[in-house]
């Protein structure tokens, strides 16, 4: 897209905000840390890198790599954060650009089960609840770049 999309996923991409928090691109992905505030520390978004709307827009290559890529990725989330599963969740609102949520399910803290993570979402947004560290953030996208670097 030109520089002056107003997508906010494709601004991403091209470097004008959030390279911090880049992890790994390669193939048609590129995978992130949530952006600032984070709501969890290890909350991680996958972008496609071609803007399309969702996974009803894929070409052939996007939907076979999809998989793979979705699996090794909330492994990652996984390994980075101790959690027990990894949820997975793209709405598309904020930024019409394909963006799953990898988002990291703690067995003994009840704000990430389920819908109740959304609140989790809102209340750190609202600044209702404090957000991830941003240091364990740094931290974490350092190991996941030296895990993803073989990718
Ligand atoms: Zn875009």
């Amino acid at each position: 897209m030109a520089e002056s999309t107003p997508c906010g996923v494709c601004r991403i991409h091209a470097g004008a905000a959030g390279a911090e928090q880049q992890i790994h691109r390669g193939g048609v992905w590129l995978l992130r840390h949530h952006p600032l505030p984070a709501p969890l520390p290890g909350w991680l978004v996958l972008d496609s890198l071609r803007h399309v709307g969702g996974a009803i827009d894929f070409d052939a290559t996007e939907c076979a790599d999809l998989g793979p890529m979705l699996q090794r990725s909330s492994a990652l989330v996984r390994d980075l954060t101790g959690c027990e599963r990894v949820y997975a969740i793209a709405f598309g609102e904020g930024a019409r650009h394909f963006h799953l949520h990898l988002i990291p399910r703690h067995g003994a803290d009840a704000a990430t089960e389920s819908w109740g993570v959304a609140d989790l979402y809102r209340q750190v947004a609202g600044g209702g609840r404090t957000a991830a560290d941003p240091e364990l953030v740094a931290q974490l996208v350092a190991r996941a770049r030296e895990a993803t670097a073989a990718w």
